[in-house]
């Protein structure tokens, strides 16, 4: 089985800059394309418990949007627009730093306030699903397996404390991922989780290294039409390739 379903990745939505912001009239513009367009939010969990063949079936037109790292100003400038335009986001929280700073970024962007466990709480309320982005938001390909471990298992088990339900969406740090931490992501009880591999195809074999289109190519207003040929490209690209079936794949083998 596949999908087809974009996940939209942002950090920030401001006009400073810091961390590949995207400004909010640009972000409000996006929306208002999406909703004109029939597209539908979904979260990571419901593309994977429909890839995983749980009986779930997701809007013809899915998207996902997802924020990294869950800047605490996200509240006021991301979360009044996607009511506004009736969509609900994926936020992955680094489990470790609730209530902190980014300081894994550079410059004036480590003084960037994250949110804390309350915020969290009032989006979960809200609708918005709640993913981990690991607890300290180090590169995990480079970890030793029992401190690998730790940033996957304890930083679920911190957000399910905390939400009071189960957390099943991993964002990787810088979105470094190998065999090995997609296995232990897996095997730490994660339904999925999402890498920065470019991408909008999604299958069993990719659940647990999601592929996203960057905000990078977001940070500047579009024209409607514009925004409906990208859509487009990419669901009829999955269409088509669909629909020749095993002839695509026979041309392939030779
Ligand atoms: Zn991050």
């Amino acid at each position: 089985m596949k999908v087809r379903a974009p996940i939209f990745y942002f950090h920030r939505v401001a006009s400073d800059n810091l961390e590949a912001a995207v400004p909010a009239e640009v972000f409000a513009d996006h929306l208002a394309h999406w909703r004109e367009l029939g597209v539908q939010s979904v979260s990571l969990e419901q593309i994977a418990r429909h890839l995983n063949g749980g009986g779930l079936l997701l809007p013809p037109r899915a998207i996902n949007i997802s924020f990294d790292d869950c800047y605490a100003d996200l509240l006021d400038r991301a979360l009044p627009l996607l009511d506004e335009y009736g969509f609900r986001a994926s936020f992955f929280a680094v489990a470790g730093h609730l209530g902190g700073r980014s300081y894994w970024s550079q410059g004036a962007a480590r003084e960037l306030r994250l949110m804390n466990a309350d915020h969290l709480r009032q989006l979960a309320a809200q609708g918005h699903e709640i993913g981990s982005h690991s607890f300290h938001h180090r590169s995990l390909t480079w970890l030793p397996l029992d401190e690998l471990w730790a940033e996957l298992a304890d930083s679920r088990q911190v957000l399910e404390q905390v939400l009071g339900r189960p957390v099943v969406a991993l964002a990787y740090p810088f979105g470094d991922v190998a065999p090995w931490v997609a296995e232990a992501a897996e095997a730490a009880g994660y339904l999925t989780a999402r890498g920065l591999r470019r991408g909008n195809l999604h299958c069993r074999h990719s659940l647990f290294d999601l592929s996203v289109i960057n905000s990078m190519r977001l940070r500047d207003r579009v024209s409607q039409g514009k925004m409906a040929h990208y859509l487009g490209r990419w669901y009829e690209w999955g269409a088509r390739k669909e629909a020749l079936g095993r002839r695509w794949q026979r041309r392939r083998k030779m």
